[in-house]
């Protein structure tokens, strides 16, 4: 039996008079697939109001796991169908969220929505369900699957917003992919998981996300570093390079980062600008610069798993030590150890 979670997004939604798409209601587009039936059980949920993923933040990750674990006894798999702009953020957060899954959690959606003749739409579904349902061991985690790939949800980017294949998985392998059949290769292994599932609750979202520039002034820096944050990501140049000076100005970035490190406790953790490989902050004399700060090495996290991941640790009642080897560990498949 597999449940479906209906949060809105392109899949499900409809044109309003102006032509715009608008969230719609789940049993239109439930009628237009009767053939679901044949293939897995199904029941669904919606959680209300069906929304844009924009619209879909924190409060909604934690109620998304609070749902799966009070029904996870209850059914073989779970799939949540999300809108695509946000949907690598809520996979994230639920792969932190539902510690010691057992069984899939796969998101899905489309770039055309189900009622247009020609979609996505339903192949996605049809196809994540199938997944969901197929009993394979590399299925249980939280997934997502676009196209036809299922790929790690906390390694996925959301890399088009015009190509049927709208995710990618940069740094790890697709954990299936969907042919005529359904392939499972070899990919990154998960660490080993707890047995019992708990969903953990608290997601601080005193977070920020800094892109370094060339140019980017360290009063800059300063001014965000100072406002009411916890922890910071910083996508670097490469394998996690910085600038020693943001231009002519006095102090410079490094300076400006060891001060919220050894002053205010900042958890800041580095990863890179670039799609392919990863942070390596003794490669070169300007990522050394980080090490020297107190910066964390990222690896080859996505930055918004990052980012989602210093929520997660920091609504955990944890010490600052733990955080920080929480942060730069490999939790749930979410970076490759070096
Ligand atoms: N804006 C839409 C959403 O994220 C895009 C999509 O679903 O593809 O909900």
């Amino acid at each position: 039996m597999i449940h479906l979670l209906y949060t809105g997004g392109t899949l499900g939604m409809v044109r309003g008079q102006d032509g715009a798409l608008v969230p719609a209601g789940i049993d239109g587009l439930l009628a237009g697939v009767p053939e679901l039936r044949q293939i897995a059980a199904c029941d669904y949920f919606t959680l209300e109001p069906p929304r844009d993923s924009v619209d879909i933040g924190p409060a909604d990750w934690l109620a998304m796991a609070r749902h799966i674990g009070e029904r996870y006894a209850a059914y073989d798999g779970f799939v949540i169908l999300h809108g695509t702009d946000t949907m690598a953020y809520t996979a994230a957060a639920l792969s932190f969220l539902l510690d010691g899954l057992h069984k899939p959690v796969i998101l899905t959606g489309a770039q055309l929505p189900i009622g247009e003749v020609r979609n996505d739409a339903r192949n996605n579904l049809i196809t994540a369900v199938e997944l969901a349902a197929c009993g394979h061991p590399q299925t249980a985690e939280v997934g997502i699957f676009f196209n036809d790939r299922l790929l790690r949800g906390n390694r996925a980017v959301k890399r088009s917003i015009f190509a049927f294949d709208a995710f990618d998985s940069p740094n790890c392998p697709p954990l299936a992919r969907v042919g005529a059949g359904i392939l499972f290769d070899p990919t990154c292994p998960l660490p080993p998981q707890p047995e019992q599932l708990t969903v953990h609750q608290g997601l601080d979202t005193g977070v920020a996300l800094l892109k370094l520039f060339p140019g980017l002034s360290p009063a800059l820096l300063s001014y965000l570093i100072e406002g009411p944050i916890r922890g910071l990501v910083l996508e670097t140049f490469g394998s996690g390079n910085v600038p020693a000076t943001g231009g002519d100005s006095d102090p410079d970035l490094v300076e400006v980062l060891t001060r919220a490190v050894a002053e205010r406790d900042l958890l800041i953790v580095a990863v890179s600008q670039q799609w392919q490989g990863r942070v390596q902050l003794d490669a070169y004399a300007a990522g050394r610069r980080l090490l020297d700060a107190g910066v964390l090495c990222g690896h080859d996290m996505t930055s918004h798993t990052a980012l989602v991941k210093l929520m997660f640790l920091l609504g955990q009642d944890l010490s600052p030590d733990q955080r920080r080897r929480g942060l730069t560990a490999n939790l749930h498949g979410e970076l490759t150890p070096p």
